[in-house]
Formats: structure tokens, C-alpha cells, sequence
């Protein structure tokens, strides 16, 4: 069955908007969140930003195999030491970067009833909320790159997309799943370090982490 929504692509402009405050937490918004989450297990992913599938609002859903779940008008309260890891993104597939981050987070927000929640989070799961809060900010992993790092991954990503289709943020799900240009590029960026771990995002449709 094919995902209800797809996913924007790197050089979406609507990728780049900060997104807005949620008003109404109620029924249309939870059917939403459950399109984005089976939308988000096709990928699959574990997380997805509401941008990443074009609406302009403040929430994410998530799913760390502990079944799904949703934040509202996230806010990062605290957040403590640091660590670096390789992350990629639905948004810019195939590619995967040493990012650093906080590792240890305190996130508030509000679920689907409209309470109140408060999560103190580390390592993967941090990481994953920072994600999909960069994303509401309008922020991308190649933001979050050293300068020669990310003028290299913009070199690779205008070859990739303009290899798929010519111009920008149009794909089909073949495309998505790694054809010859983005694997090679994708070793181009890595290096040879060997089977990359995919935090976001499988190909294989596990997760393997360290
Ligand atoms: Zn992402």
C-alpha cells in the first residue's frame, strides 16, 4: 500500500520554513499523526517531522519499537554533554553524517489528549528528538556540518538530485531506496568506513546500532 503522504525531499523550500505553534490537539490531528506514522514505517524511519511532509506545524511522531508515540509543541527544556554519531534523514536519503549533539535532553510537549509530558531522553532517543526539532526549525543535518564537510555534501546532493529527476524534491519510492548515484555518492561522502549504522533510516528494514 502506498504511504499516505510523501516525503519532501532536500530543496523543498518548505523544508526550510520554522514551523508553527499546534492549536487544536483533537481528532483530525491524531488521524494525521496516524498517516504519518504508517507513512513513517514504510521508509521506514523511526521519526518524522510534520514539515517533512508539508504541514507547517510544530509536532513529530516517533516509534523506538516501544510502540508509536507523538509530541506537540516540543520545547527543549536542559540538555547535557555531548556526543557524535551518524545520523541521516528521510529528507535526504541515502546519506549519512557524523553529527555531534547533546546527549542527554529534556523535551516537553503534549500528546494526543492534550496532556502535558515531560521525557528526560539520552543517547538514540535524544538524538532522534533533536532531530525532528531541527526540523520544525527549518533545519537540516548539512546545517549541522563543518564547512568543508557540508560544501562537499552539497556537491553530492545537487549531483543525486538532479541525477533522479532533473530538477528538485520529486521522487518515487525506487528512486528513494538507493539506486547506482546515490550509493556512490554515498561512499564518496563516507569514505571506506565500511557498512554505515542507519539511525533514521534502513534499507534493510532493521536497525543496527553499536
Ligand atoms: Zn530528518
Amino acid at each position: 500500500m502506498a504511504s499516505p503522504y510523501k516525503i519532501r525531499l532536500y530543496g523543498d523550500p518548505v523544508l526550510r520554513q520554522v514551523a508553527k505553534d499546534v492549536t487544536d490537539i483533537d481528532g483530525k490531528l491524531a488521524k494525521v499523526c496516524d498517516a504519518m506514522l504508517e507513512t513513517m514505517y514504510e521508509e521506514p524511519g523511526l521519526g518524522l517531522a510534520a514539515t517533512q511532509v508539508g504541514i507547517q506545524k510544530r509536532f513529530f511522531v516517533y516509534d523506538f519499537g516501544e510502540g508509536p508515540g507523538t509530541i506537540i509543541n516540543p520545547v527543549i527544556q536542559e540538555t547535557r554533554d555531548e556526543w557524535i554519531y551518524e545520523e541521516g534523514c528521510l529528507s535526504v536519503p541515502g546519506l549519512h553524517w557524523d553529527i555531534s549533539r547533546p546527549k542527554e535532553i529534556h523535551i516537553t510537549g503534549y500528546d494526543l489528549n492534550g496532556q502535558e509530558i515531560s521525557i528526560e531522553a539520552d543517547e538514540l532517543q535524544a538524538r532522534l528528538f533533536q532531530h525532528e526539532l531541527d526540523h520544525l526549525e527549518g533545519i537540516l543535518l548539512i546545517d549541522r556540518l563543518d564547512d568543508e564537510t557540508r560544501k562537499e555534501a552539497k556537491i553530492t546532493l545537487r549531483e543525486m538530485f538532479l541525477d533522479l529527476d532533473g530538477s528538485k524534491a520529486a521522487r518515487t519510492k525506487s528512486d528513494a531506496s538507493g539506486g547506482g548515484v546515490a550509493t556512490n555518492n554515498e561512499a564518496e561522502i563516507r569514505g571506506d568506513k565500511g557498512e554505515p549504522r542507519r539511525l533514521f533510516r534502513s534499507r534493510s528494514g532493521g536497525l543496527s546500532l553499536p
